[in-house]
């Protein structure tokens, strides 16, 4: 997907004026946080498990390329191959070349936020390799031709009625006239053409929410089960996964999974969780006959190096953007990539380049609560505030716009009696600007008075 996180602004704009994207994400504030609040308050310990998972987290990250390596020599213990690549274009071109190996004409995916950060399917049906997103919200994107708008559920910015218009017009081997005015309609039509494809795959290509470094395992959560059909009906199965997902033990693991399904969308546990390792053994008859890992850095180990490393701990249950009300006011495309709300602020410049995400740290209100809610405990604000500094001592970027107000505003704190003026002075303006409506444009008008004009006559009075 092309970028815009450089346009947030203008994004940002248009979504707030669009009437249907304002109806779908009408409920968002309150479903998830809702179920989440509900989930974690049956299990006290929750707070103690942050801790743990944090704790687990640092530990891997202060001794990572142990970890990889213990991870590589497992897989191929297993029978498996794991394949390093530096950056986006080294693991497009490796992911390709396996595919051609197998011979692939179709490749089926299961949601994977690191596809959607290399753009693979893009680089697959530009080689002739057909790319079928079988997680029912990215398929509807993927015909929609559109990316992603919530790391968890990417059609979030949808209504029912949006995806019915869809599937009519995409699905014209079926019948136009059919009844889609039911959820279950659309999850049916759904399941069939999907069907097809799951059948025809020569090689299935999924993410992985974690990498077991003891077992070889990849780990992969969902609540629809057709990662599992990704990864077992395939002769071929290709992982793809950043390296920061590596866990020591199968006991680390389970300490995630307690805190990834409560915070992402308010369950104890996800209705499909899956230990794969290794190809098929002989004699089993599930399973693929060829398994392999590609381990993409794309930016981690500069990142582990510097003040962004705690991001480096997200494991992309998406509470954050559930709980952040810019994100519910404009929806993750405004966002311009893959990752939204207060987890892409920080993530995309790391990834992108500052240059191409300037707004995004920027698009904030302090309000904290992204910090409060991080299952991993990840200082978001703190970090949007690195960028904003950056940008500050680089003079480039929406915060460095700012410098010469704020030198302007110190120049003039430094002189009371001036301050006092030149404030009372814009109070003023402001008042007969918005005479009559109290208003200007949608904000309320300043009273009139300064504060600190208010403030020595009550002084005064209460005296
Ligand atoms: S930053 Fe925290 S809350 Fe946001 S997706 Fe990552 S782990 Fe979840």
């Amino acid at each position: 997907m092309e970028p815009t996180s450089h346009k947030f602004t203008q994004n940002a704009r248009r979504a707030i004026g669009d009437d249907r994207l304002q109806a779908a994400l009408a409920n968002f504030t309150t479903t998830f946080p809702k179920k989440r609040l509900d989930v974690i308050s049956r299990l006290p310990e929750f707070d103690d498990l942050r801790d743990e998972g944090v704790a687990i987290k640092k530990h891997v990250h202060a001794n990572l390329d142990f970890y990889l390596e213990r991870f590589e020599a497992r897989v191929i213990e297993q029978g498996g191959t794991v394949h390093w690549c530096r950056d986006a274009q080294e693991a497009r071109e490796t992911i390709f070349g396996l595919c051609r190996a197998a011979g692939a004409k179709t490749v089926t995916k299961s949601k994977s936020m690191i596809g959607e950060e290399i753009a693979i399917n893009e680089h697959l049906e530009a080689g002739g390799i057909e790319a079928v997103e079988t997680d029912l919200g990215e398929y509807i994107i993927q015909i929609r031709g559109e990316s992603p708008s919530h790391i968890l559920v990417p059609a979030i910015h949808l209504t029912g009625e949006d995806i019915a218009d869809t599937f009519k017009e995409k699905h014209t081997q079926l019948p136009a006239d059919r009844d889609l005015g039911e959820p279950d309609a659309i999850l049916r039509e759904a399941r069939a053409v999907l069907r097809e494809k799951f059948l025809a795959a020569d090689v299935g290509l999924s993410g992985a929410n974690m990498l077991i470094a003891e077992t070889g395992s990849v780990v992969v959560v969902t609540n629809e089960g057709n990662a599992d059909l990704v990864m077992n009906l395939p002769k071929t199965h290709i992982v793809l996964a950043s390296i920061e997902k590596v866990m020591p033990t199968l006991e680390d693991a389970a300490t995630i999974l307690r805190l990834l399904a409560r915070s992402a969308t308010g369950q104890d546990i996800t209705a499909y969780t899956t230990f794969a390792t290794g190809p098929a053994r002989r004699g089993e008859t599930d399973g693929p006959q060829d398994f392999h890992v590609v381990l993409l850095d794309n930016g981690r180990t500069e990142m582990l190096a510097g003040e962004f490393k705690d991001m480096l701990r997200c494991i992309r249950c998406g509470a954050c953007l559930n709980h952040c009300p810019v994100y519910a006011s404009v929806g993750g495309h405004a966002y311009g990539w893959v990752y939204s709300g207060p987890m892409g602020k920080v993530l995309t410049p790391n990834i992108l380049g500052a240059h191409k995400a300037a707004d995004l740290p920027n698009a904030s209100t302090f309000c904290g609560k992204c910090e409060e809610i991080c299952p991993m405990r990840i200082p978001l604000p703190r970090m949007m505030r690195h960028w904003r500094e950056r940008q500050f001592v680089s003079g480039k970027g929406a915060a460095a716009k700012g410098k010469s107000g704020l030198k302007l505003w110190a120049w003039l704190a430094k002189r009371p009696p001036l301050y006092r003026l030149a404030a009372s002075a814009a109070a003023g303006f402001l008042r007969i600007l918005g005479r009559g409506k109290g208003r200007i444009g949608r904000l309320p008008v300043a009273e009139g008075r300064t504060f600190q004009a208010l403030y020595r006559e009550n002084g005064s009075k209460e005296q």
